[in-house]
């Protein structure tokens, strides 16, 4: 969110919920998701950013969707680690399953590397093979080795990889397929940017959007975006001079003390969410109010992770609908 609020403060218009059925050079058309209801939006320039769905909006286009599965783990079940651990893979060189401590009673420990054939789901199923894999990797370390009914809840996304195999091919596998981005422009016009990192999430967009002035001939100037702070940014010094909980102050930089502001005329925001876990109500509410949430799974699915374990999530949803009425 940091990222599209700073774009939307900058003058661009963020609709979210919102579906591109069919992309041309000139525009799209859409179907809002909470209503049902259709239209046309007209652009100068059309790029198609929908990372693994890529594939679903321009034709002769290629993605290779690859599974990567995290298991949820109770933090004090690995004895609350301090750091984070790089367990090789046995049997492989250079392949390593990470367990990562989330600092909120949690652990992920991931993930897998799996192709995805067929229909791209929106959300991908975790199997119980995935989840066996890790298992037994993790248990490769540990004297006690966790249980399967001691995984608290899994999640899993899809990577968009660019198939560049010949057609009819084998292919390589998934796990060697590179991670670098494509920026592919289609006969009609419609830009695509497809592949790439989170990391070189600035490099891909800028690409982007140099290919679509190009093919538009759109008058631009340089990029100002290497040097643009996101909403929120500061220095660490500026940071630590904050008058707001640590925690806040991390996740949501210069803005921690704004949030942290509700729970203080509103006690009753200062509570947790659910018990044992730190996010509190103050956040739900600011998420709606400031990060565009709409529905309760933007609450517990996409501006916080309490629904990556599925008890937590029923016990949280309550919650998420009264801040949504609140808002
Ligand atoms: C399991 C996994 C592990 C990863 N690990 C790393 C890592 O360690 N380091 C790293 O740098 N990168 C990692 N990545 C890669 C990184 O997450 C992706 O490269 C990045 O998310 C791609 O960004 P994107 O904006 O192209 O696509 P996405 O982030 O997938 O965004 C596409 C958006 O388009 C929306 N959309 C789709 N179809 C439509 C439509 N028809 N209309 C409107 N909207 C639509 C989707 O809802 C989504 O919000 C990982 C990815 C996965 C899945």
């Amino acid at each position: 969110t940091a990222l599209a609020r700073t774009a939307a403060a900058h003058g661009a218009r963020v609709l979210t919920r919102v579906r591109a059925l069919r992309l041309a050079a000139g525009g799209a058309r859409f179907r809002d998701e909470l209503t049902g209801e259709e239209g046309e939006i007209r652009a100068r320039a059309v790029v198609n950013a929908t990372g693994v769905w890529a594939g679903g909006l321009v034709e002769g286009l290629r993605v290779r969707p690859s599974r990567g599965t995290h298991l949820v783990l109770r933090s004090r079940r690995l004895g609350s680690l301090p750091a984070g651990l790089h367990i090789p893979v046995p049997g492989e060189t250079n392949r390593f399953v990470l367990v990562l401590p989330q600092g909120d009673g949690r652990t992920y420990v991931g993930l897998t590397d799996e192709p995805v054939e067929g229909e791209i789901p929106d959300e991908p199923d975790v199997p119980e093979t995935d989840i066996g894999f890790l298992l037994d990797v993790l248990g490769s370390v540990l004297d006690t080795p966790v249980r399967r009914d001691e995984v608290d809840g899994a999640f899993a996304g899809l990577r968009p990889l660019l198939d560049t195999s010949a057609p009819g091919s084998a292919g390589e596998r998934t796990s060697d397929i590179s991670r670098r981005h494509a920026v592919l422009t289609s006969g009609e016009g419609v830009v695509t940017v497809v592949g790439g990192k989170l990391t070189t999430y600035r490099r891909m967009a800028e690409d982007a959007v140099d290919a679509a002035v190009a093919a538009h001939r759109l008058p631009a100037g340089p990029s100002p975006t290497a040097a643009l702070p996101l909403v929120g940014a500061a220095e660490p010094a500026a940071l630590r001079r904050l008058p707001a909980p640590t925690r806040l102050v991390r996740r949501y930089g210069t803005e921690a003390t704004a949030v942290h502001a509700l729970a203080e005329r509103d006690r009753s925001l200062a509570e947790p969410v659910i018990p044992g876990h730190p996010v509190t109500r103050a956040e739900l509410l600011w998420a709606v109010r400031h990060e565009a949430a709409l529905v309760p799974s933007d609450l517990l699915d996409r501006r916080t992770r309490i629904g990556v374990v599925p008890h937590d999530r029923a016990e949280a949803l309550e919650t998420a609908r009264e801040m949504l009425a609140r808002g």
